[in-house]
Order: structure tokens, then C-alpha cells, then sequence
């Protein structure tokens, strides 16, 4: 096996994220999102089922 070079991935700064709510630049107090409100909105969401959460799914085999 050749030996992987070490830091070959490009090293990219961790450039500011928008806010996934609104679009606006985050802030450090309510990252990842640019104000609590947002958070609140962003777990609403979560609360409500808008998000697709991935589950398994029972399949019931009915005897034919
Ligand atoms: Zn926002």
C-alpha cells in the first residue's frame, strides 16, 4: 500500500457560514444561526417534522 500523503487536503479557512434561517452572516453567540431567534426558528422546524429525519423502515409482511 503507498503511503497517503499527510495534508494533501487543501486547507481552507473557516469561512463565515450564513445563517440557514435568514441568509444573514452567523454570530458567535448563536452559531451556526446569526441570532437566538433564529435558533428558535431553525428548532421549531425540528419540532414540527419539517425536517426529513432518516429511519428505518418496518416493512410488515403480510402472508399472501
Ligand atoms: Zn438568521
Amino acid at each position: 500500500m503507498p503511503p497517503e500523503g499527510k495534508g494533501s487536503a487543501d486547507e481552507r479557512p473557516r469561512s463565515i457560514r450564513p445563517c440557514p434561517v435568514c441568509g444573514k452572516p452567523a454570530t458567535r453567540e448563536a452559531w451556526p444561526f446569526c441570532s437566538e431567534r433564529c435558533r428558535d426558528v431553525d428548532l421549531h422546524r425540528w419540532l414540527s417534522g419539517s425536517y426529513v429525519i432518516p429511519g428505518r423502515d418496518d416493512d410488515e409482511e403480510t402472508p399472501g
